[in-house]
Formats: C-alpha cells, structure tokens, sequence
C-alpha cells in the first residue's frame, strides 16, 4: 500500500458522509506526506485548512484511517504544496511556466465618455444634521448663484457621507433653473482615464474643449490625481479657464486639500481658494432621522424603537444605514412577515458586526492572510508574480476595499507601491470569482473570521 492508496482510500469514505461543498473545500490538495504505522503525516495547502481539519475533521479521518492502520497513534498536519511534493518525488523534469503568473489577461476597465448626475440626488432628499450643515449651505448658495463667492467648492469626508449626494444636487439644481447649462460631472479616475485615452487616440483638442466649456464642472473624488503628473498639468489648465472666466468648479476628496499627496501644490492650494467643507459622519439624531425619512420612502413601516435600534448600532455611515433599510426590505417581501425589533435585530446582525469591528488594521489584514495561506509578509507585498503570490495579493486587495473601505490609491501604498489600476483590477477580479468559486467564498469566510476574532 503506498500514501496515495492510502489517501485516496480515505478520500473516498469521506466524500460519502460529508457535503459535497465541505469535502471539495477541506480536502482539495490534500495528500498523505509520509507515515509509518503510529504516525501519519498530512499534507495541506494552508494553515486555515490544517487548523479546520484538526478541530472539525480529525475524528472522522483517524477513524477512515484506522481501518488501513490499526496502530494509528496521531495525525499530523503539515502546510505543504501537494505540487511541489509530486514534482520531487515524481522527479519531472518540468521547465517551470511562468507565463501563465505573468501573462494575466487584463481587462479594459468599460469606458463611458458621460457621466450622467443621478435625478434622486437632490437638495430635497439630503438630510441636514450637525455634521454637514455647512456643507449643505455653502452647496445652496453656489447652486443660487454658481461661480461668485465659493469658487472652488472643496467637500471632503470619509466614504458614504454624502459627498456625490450634495455636488450632483447642485448640478440638479442648476439644470432646474435653466437646463441649457452644461453641468458635467466626472469621477477623477474617469477623468485621468479619458486623459489618457484621448493622448492615445489624438483627441486632446476634444478632450479640452469638453472640459473647458462647462457652466458648472463637478469632478468627484480628486485624490484620485494622486501620483498622475500628466493628468494633473491638464487638469490645472482647466481649473484655470474655468476659473478665470467665473464658471463653477467643484471638487470633493477624501480629505483636506493640503492632505493630498503627490498632487501639485499649485493645484492643491487652488482647491482651497474658494469654500473647504468637511462632511463628518452623521450623529445619533441625524442617524435616526434619516432612517425615518428613507423608511418612509420604501414603504417601510418601522416601529420607533427599531429606527433606534439600527441608529445606535449602525454608525460609520448612510450608505450603511441605506444597506440596512435594502436589507430590511428585502426580507420584508420574501417573507412578510411583521417586523419585530427582534427580528430586524436579526436580519441585521452581519451589518452590525462588521460597522462595529472595523476597527481592524491594515496590518491585521496582511498578517491573518499571510497566516492563512502560509506566505511570508514581505513576499505578499514585494514584487513577485507567481500565481500563489499574485491571489493570495488580490485577496488583500479586496479586503482592504470592502472592509476598511481604502481608496484604490492608498491599498496600493499599503501593497508596497502598486499602481491603482493593478489595485482596480485585483479587487475586480476577487469580486467576480466569489459569485462562482465556493472555494474562495470559504476562504473569505475563514479569513474574515480570523480577521473579526
Ligand atoms: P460619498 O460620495 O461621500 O461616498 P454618497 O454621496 O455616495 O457618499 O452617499 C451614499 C448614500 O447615502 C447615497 O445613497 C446618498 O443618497 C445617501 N446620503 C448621504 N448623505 C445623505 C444625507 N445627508 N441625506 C440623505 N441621504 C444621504
Ligand atoms: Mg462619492
């Protein structure tokens, strides 16, 4: 009897009693790495399988391998490529391909030339609390009289806020009062990627004569110019016609004009000339209304205490607080069932977690994906791009988007320098793969329950 008799012997007993979703998960790559008759060693690709085999599995497989071993004394766990295991001991002479690593097949990200502001971002649908007051008035006044007293409008605040909500009102507002003007509205990434494409395509005439002659030009998410010289010369050159001959320039960021780095500080004390605004998350009673108010609007009949209940528990953003009213929703309509605070309780339970431990770190990101998948630190984040190294990465990617929320820029910074379009892609990549790969669906599962321990 040899390891692989052995292993595939067990393999087969176990494929009987477990689900099919366990069994390909906990037991793909597995492999019997050597043993004797007390002792048998098993080889697994990562440390989150050794442990889930060790705690969740190793009655079931000393038991199979009993019958094979009656002297069976203990099993170990080895994290260990079954790959590179079999090319040893197989001894092929195999001229390592590298190109399926190197050779990705990178997208294009869709490009779309406008950018429309959405008609439910309006004055009227935005609540207005303590923490965006300002915001808020300094945003009616421009949509009143555009390109006089705040020019630049500088908004800044973390992600969900309502940065997007309060500039596409004002470009509502402005289209209400006179729909010939030209309101464009353009993410900055956008902006930079038709920048470049226009270079590619000799199309920079177009390019300027479109941006230069907008009555009211909105640019969301500046820090996006981070690092991007040639972008940021043009974008200057814009600013300043605009500028110059009175058109409204608005502009929101993640943080203060001064904070952005690598961007131009002659474009970066521009962007304070006019009006800087913060936006800060909403307090308690600005939570609480707008909970009410956005309840209201899906038909949702939530009890006082309920809209207390998510308010107080639920405080990082809107988008979240939106996230939990869709959830609410939607279990309302496939269950119809009355709505008990106990029940939202429940329904809500994920969300709730998440918005309360984010407080995890970057770091901690890293490290518990480099624990699960037994890759040193500096290899993830150095420049290698071998296929174990590059998903391992992407995961990271994705993590540090979906659950810190970073910017595409900053998990680049995080990753040892990588540019945002690698960043882009990486997280793209892991987004799309989940909804077919139960595979990676459980390894998301594990790491972010190490991650939230
Ligand atoms: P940001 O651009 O700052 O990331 P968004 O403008 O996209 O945030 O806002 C996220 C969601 O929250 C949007 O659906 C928006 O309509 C909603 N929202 C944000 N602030 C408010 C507010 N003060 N009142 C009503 N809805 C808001
Ligand atoms: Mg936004």
């Amino acid at each position: 009897m040899n390891k692989k008799q052995i292993w595939e012997t067990v393999l087969g007993e176990l494929e009987v009693v477990l689900s099919k979703a366990n069994f390909t998960t906990w037991f793909k790559d597995t492999f019997v790495y050597s043993y004797d008759d007390k002792t048998v060693v098993i080889g697994v690709p990562n440390s989150f399988t050794k442990e889930w085999l060790k705690n969740k599995y190793n009655q079931q497989i000393t038991e199979v391998l009993k019958k094979q071993l009656p002297k069976l004394e203990s099993i170990e766990y080895k994290v260990i490529s079954k790959n590179k295991v079999i090319e040893k001991e197989e001894k092929i002479q195999k001229i390592t391909n590298t190109n399926s690593s190197s050779n990705e097949n990178y997208e294009e990200a869709p490009r779309t030339d406008n950018y429309q502001i959405e008609v439910k971002y309006t004055f009227d649908s935005f609540i207005v609390g303590n923490s965006n007051r300002l915001a808020y008035a300094t945003a009616q006044a421009i949509a009143k009289q555009p390109g006089k007293k705040y020019n630049p409008f500088f908004i800044y605040g973390g992600v969900g806020l309502g940065k997007t909500h309060l500039m596409q009102a004002i470009g509502n507002e402005m289209l209400t009062r006179n729909k010939n003007k030209k309101v464009l509205y353009i993410p900055c990434e956008e902006f930079t990627n038709e920048y470049v494409m226009a270079i590619q395509n000799k199309s920079v005439d177009k390019f300027k004569k479109k941006y230069r002659n907008a009555d009211l030009l909105l640019v969301d998410d500046i820090q996006f110019l981070s690092g991007k010289e040639g972008t940021q010369e043009e974008f200057f050159h814009t600013f300043n016609t605009l500028h110059r001959s009175g058109r409204q320039i608005i502009l929101s960021a993640d943080r203060r004009p001064q904070d952005l780095p690598e961007v131009a500080s002659r474009l970066t004390s521009r962007f304070a000339w006019g009006m800087v605004a913060d936006i800060m998350p909403p307090d308690l009673e600005t939570r609480k209304a707008i909970l009410t108010k956005k309840s209201n609007e899906k038909m949702l009949d939530l009890s006082r205490e309920t809209i207390d209940y998510i308010a107080e528990n639920i405080e990082s953003n809107i988008r979240e607080l939106e996230g939990a009213l869709n959830k609410i929703k939607t279990h309302v309509e496939i269950y119809q069932k009355p709505l008990s605070t106990q029940l939202v309780t429940e329904i809500l339970q994920e969300n709730i977690n998440n918005s309360r431990t984010k407080n995890i770190s970057p770091d901690k990101i890293v490290k518990t994906v480099s624990d699960f998948f037994s890759i040193e630190k500096k290899e993830l984040l150095g420049k290698r791009r071998y296929k174990e190294l590059v998903y391992p990465r992407q995961i990271i990617m994705y993590l540090l988007r979906n659950e810190l929320n970073f910017s595409f820029p900053r998990i680049g910074k995080e990753l040892g320098g990588k540019d945002h379009t690698t960043i882009m892609h990486g997280v793209e990549k892991i987004k799309k793969q989940i909804k077919r790969d139960n595979q990676l669906q459980n390894e998301l599962t594990l790491i972010k329950e190490k991650l939230y321990i």
